[in-house]
């Protein structure tokens, strides 16, 4: 079993049900265990400006699943609740990635793990921080990360959880 960091995004109608329920169908999958979440974060949206705040968190589960085959269920899940794929960093209902799965370390086109935005948005930083503050990315721990982006983009905590 490894520790994996699942970074979750919404910002179409219902953005804090559509992470509720990302969760609930990831926790029924065999092979992954939710233990917890941080919690959700209002985020202004970077890289397409023309859409809605978004709804953002990250899961900690435990999970037996190799990294390919994981990725294919965050996006079944992704398509199950209904996510078309129109705009690149466009509006979504929900969108998964893996942040950090055990010691893996993946870089190709598909697969990037660590998540290469860990170090660039405070959406994932921020809510990744309250999880693993010590763990270093790039030469900085991540609660550092967290505190730079913070300054440099919008992020209001809602002290609510998933779970
Ligand atoms: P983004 O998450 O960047 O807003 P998408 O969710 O549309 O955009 O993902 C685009 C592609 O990113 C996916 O097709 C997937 O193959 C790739 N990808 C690379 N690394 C990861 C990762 N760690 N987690 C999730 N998707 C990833
Ligand atoms: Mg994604």
């Amino acid at each position: 079993m490894s520790k994996a960091y699942i970074g979750m995004g919404s910002n179409l109608g219902d953005t804090v049900g559509y992470l509720k329920q990302g969760l609930t169908e990831l926790g029924k999958v065999e092979g992954v265990k939710i233990i917890g979440t941080a919690f959700i974060y209002k985020t202004e949206p970077i890289g397409y400006q023309d859409q809605e705040w978004f709804a953002n968190t990250v899961a900690e589960v435990e999970t037996s699943l190799e990294p390919l085959k994981l990725l294919k269920v965050l996006q079944d899940i992704e398509t199950k609740l209904g996510r078309v794929r129109i705009i690149r960093w466009g509006p979504r209902t929900l969108d998964l990635d893996i942040l950090l799965l055990g010691e893996e370390e993946i870089h190709t086109p598909d697969l990037e793990i660590p998540h290469p935005r860990i170090t660039e948005r405070a959406f994932v930083a921020v809510p990744l921080a309250e999880l693993v503050p010590e763990m270093l990315l790039e030469g900085k721990k991540v609660r550092e990360w967290a505190e730079i982006l913070s300054k440099q983009q919008k992020i209001t905590c809602t002290k609510e959880k998933l779970c």
